[in-house]
């Protein structure tokens, strides 16, 4: 039997996005609560870049999240063989240098850095050292759980942080590229430009199979700057992600597995966009809602997170059907053309679409028309399994 060091309000398991989100928005509004965030990593947040679109969140959300972006942008673009889209709208980062900055500071001496979770119970935390923490409630944010119990396609990634020796001449990001050779499923480059010569570009790939090699990404990133007339004087740093693309699945399963009776947020209870992997969003409706509650007990944190999951899985079933037409019905090289074709459409039903808000009407506009993929194929696409068929056990970078 290990050591108590205490007991508290709540203990926030794993100092990633949604946790993060989920204290920095209760410290906001009480800023004395008491609350323990505990992260086996150096710092809070990892190694990522996380973007969203104005859209995705409301005026009060945007607001509240203002002093977390480190860039922002007043429309991005999209560019593929037969067309190039700019979609005006606002587009921001938060970073994870930014996350801790700002967090860190907040949290004071409630944050427990380099000290890893050995176990989770509904009111006790026991960390790795033996040393173990009371509380009246727990919430696992630990991160991807990986594949199981759900069919997953992917969306994986290497980004290079660069400087350039001239100006990239970059108005905007470009949030899809694929005017690039089609290898892997569908591949696109992203670039968002962060000064006049700074960029993060990265290699992306709507693939089958979650491995990543990233000398070959290295080099593709580095033809894609010369192609592009852009001479790199430095690689600053890199970050990489597999992001699951959800096909089908049993999410009561997903739910079953863990830690009985413990609330869950970010990727760690399935709150994020089926068809980018994008968990922003969500998380922060997500923080909004848990710090408007007056109590925060276990047994009723739970059953709020699991039901808001279960509903954001019944409310994003036509996202999984395009999935499955994107990842089992298109040919892989011509994955592109989906993308290539939505974009056509008018950027209200885009905006709709990443904010996960689409009308009824927009999901027949997004099935009619000439098909990019073939009709029987697609077909065979309507039925979603609660299988998990074809999925191989995922490696993702941030998860454990
Ligand atoms: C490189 C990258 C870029 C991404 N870009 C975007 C984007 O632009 N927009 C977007 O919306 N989404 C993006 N995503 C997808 C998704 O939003 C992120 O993965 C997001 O970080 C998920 O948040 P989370 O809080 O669920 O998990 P994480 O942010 O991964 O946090 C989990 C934390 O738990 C900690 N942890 C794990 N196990 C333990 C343990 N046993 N004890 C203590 N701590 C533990 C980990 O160290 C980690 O800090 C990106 C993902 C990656 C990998």
């Amino acid at each position: 039997m290990g050591e108590q060091v205490g007991s508290t309000g709540l203990v926030l398991v794993g100092g990633g996005l949604a946790n993060c989100l989920i204290a920095y928005r209760i410290l906001s509004r009480r800023p004395d609560y008491p609350l323990v965030v505990v992260e086996r990593g150096p710092r809070l947040g990892g190694n990522h870049t996380w973007s969203f679109h104005d859209s995705d969140l409301d005026d009060d959300q945007r607001e509240w999240l203002a002093p977390l972006l480190a860039h922002r942008w007043a429309s991005h673009e999209l560019r593929f063989p037969a067309r190039r889209v700019t979609i005006e709208g606002g587009y921001s980062s938060v970073s994870s240098a930014r996350l801790h900055e700002v967090v860190a500071p907040a949290l004071g001496s409630r944050l427990r850095l380099g000290a890893a979770c050995a176990a989770i119970a509904p009111e006790r935390v026991v960390l790795a050292d033996g040393q173990s923490i009371e509380a009246r409630a727990v919430i696992d944010g630990r991160g991807d759980p990986g594949g199981a119990h759900l069919d997953l396609g992917y969306q994986k990634f290497l980004g290079l942080f660069v400087r350039l020796r001239e100006p990239h001449r970059l108005a905007a990001p470009i949030l899809m590229d694929a005017t690039v050779e089609q290898v892997d499923g569908y591949r696109f480059v992203y670039t968002l430009p962060l000064s006049a010569t700074e960029a993060l570009i990265e290699d992306t790939y709507y693939a089958d199979q979650p491995g990543l090699d990233r000398a070959a990404l290295r080099t593709a990133i580095a033809d894609y700057a010369t192609r592009r007339g852009w001479e790199i004087g430095e690689v600053a740093g890199e970050e990489s992600g597999v992001l699951p693309i959800v096909l089908g699945g049993d999410i009561d399963a997903f739910w079953a597995d863990g830690p009985p009776g413990v609330a869950r947020s970010g990727m760690r209870g399935a709150f994020f966009h089926p068809t980018t992997g994008y968990s922003l969003p969500e998380a922060v409706r997500l923080a909004d809602e848990i710090a408007s509650l007056p109590e925060l007990e276990s047994p009723s944190l739970f059953e709020l997170t699991r039901r808001r999951s279960l509903e954001l899985w019944r409310r994003t079933g036509y996202y999984r059907l395009l999935n499955r037409m994107l990842f089992r019905a298109a040919v892989p090289e011509l994955r592109y053309r989906i993308f290539e074709r939505f974009y056509g459409l008018s950027p209200g039903l885009i905006r709709r679409f990443y904010a996960g808000r689409l009308k009824w009407t927009d999901k027949i506009r997004v099935l009619t028309g000439r098909p990019p993929v073939p009709v029987l194929r697609a077909l065979r696409c309507i039925v979603e399994s609660r299988d998990r068929a074809g999925t191989t056990t995922r490696r993702n970078e941030d998860a454990q």
